[in-house]
């Protein structure tokens, strides 16, 4: 629900306001521009008639959100959520945020390659996956803590931000058949810079529910996949998820779906259009990935260019130091070359559009 104060309210106007919502048992968030207040108040309201607040002096109007998503939601707030990763890096601001990196972690000397060529482009955040979620269990399954320890390396080496994905609550198993104390989400928390939640895991909703109160305190941004055949209504719900558990920072990230189309021409379908829709429906950030979407390397870039003309926020793009000898998604990883060129063309696009 949300409440307008009305231009003339006075301070003490709005603070009854708050009050009244503290005493409800409930909390609120300060949504307002300059000039008009706006008070978003969290929790399950549907009990709760509007005349509770509408009756209150200085108030203008009060509104019920109608859809199921709701604090993810334009209705909730019209201004466009930015997140702040420190020292000047953002997702959803003025610039448009690249991240770019391979699949898998794989060696000190492959993510020290790849660095040395990822920084000087001007790219401030890196992906690598310490923990791979693979379709098939005699795949390469990830460093694991080692990799995430790697990241942090490379952080403070080529100063850059680390995006890696957290698989689940369990504890990875290492490739001599050890098991890590603490558990993925756990560690992932502690060196990541911005947590990547998978297509995958999606729709895994006690997942997503834990992710949202683990994060409450340290409110890490959550990189959130859509699944391969999930809705866009599923999309953001999964979203709202995390942000009604505590933790408000998600970007969504498209990353393509799965249609008729064969896997030899592309590995799914890139949903450009799903862009606009979920700029449109939702405060966060989208983040377009044509690396899993287009699913070759020769079909990145104009992928890539496609979702910054169509208003994405950024890039999540795979490359890779000697992509056929990738571990992982050798494939759609493109080279030192092939990364310089989409990044001055898609920073060409959008400075157009802006
Ligand atoms: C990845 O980013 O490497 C990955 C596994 O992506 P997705 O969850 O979109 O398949
Ligand atoms: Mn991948």
């Amino acid at each position: 629900m949300i409440v307008h104060m009305s231009r003339t309210a006075t301070p003490e106007d709005q603070n009854r306001v708050l009050d009244r919502i503290t005493k409800m048992g409930f909390k609120y968030e300060l949504l307002g521009a300059t000039g008009i207040n706006v008070v978003g108040i969290l929790g399950d309201l549907s009990q709760v008639p509007e005349s509770n607040f509408a009756d209150l002096c200085g108030v203008a109007k009060v509104m019920r959100i109608s859809k199921g998503y709701k604090l993810v939601s334009r209705e909730y707030s019209a201004k466009s959520k930015v997140i702040e990763l420190g020292g000047g890096v953002m997702v959803g601001g003025s610039e448009l945020t690249f991240m770019a990196g391979p699949c898998s972690l794989e060696s000190v000397e492959q993510m020290m390659a790849i660095g040395a060529y990822v920084a000087p482009m001007g790219i401030k955040i890196i992906r690598g996956g310490a923990y791979k979620p693979r379709t098939s269990p005699y795949s390469f399954q990830g460093m694991g803590l080692e990799g995430l320890k790697l990241l942090a390396t490379i952080r403070e080496k080529y100063g850059l931000k680390i995006v890696t994905e957290a698989t689940g609550l369990h504890h990875h198993i290492d490739k001599d058949g050890n098991k890590e104390t603490r558990n993925v989400l756990e560690n992932v928390i502690e060196y990541a810079d911005i947590i990547q939640i998978g297509a995958r895991n999606m729709k895994s909703y006690g997942f997503l529910q834990e992710l949202g109160i683990l994060t409450k305190d340290c409110k890490k941004p959550i990189l959130l996949k859509r699944g391969d055949s999930s809705t866009l209504k599923d999309f953001l719900l999964a979203a709202e998820y995390i942000v009604a558990n505590g933790n408000p920072n998600v970007i969504l990230c498209l990353r393509g779906i799965r249609t008729f189309e064969e896997e030899k021409f592309q590995r799914y379908t890139p949903d450009i259009g799903a862009i606009t829709v979920l700029k449109r429906e939702s405060n966060l950030p989208v983040i377009f990935d044509p690396s899993h979407s287009a699913g070759y390397r020769a079909n990145v870039a104009g992928t890539a260019l496609a979702a910054v003309a169509a208003g994405a926020d950024g890039l999540l793009i795979e490359t890779h130091n000697d992509p056929t000898n990738a571990l992982c998604d050798g494939d759609q990883s493109v080279t030192e070359d092939q990364l310089k060129d989409i990044k001055s063309k898609a920073d060409a696009i959008w400075n157009l559009l802006k």
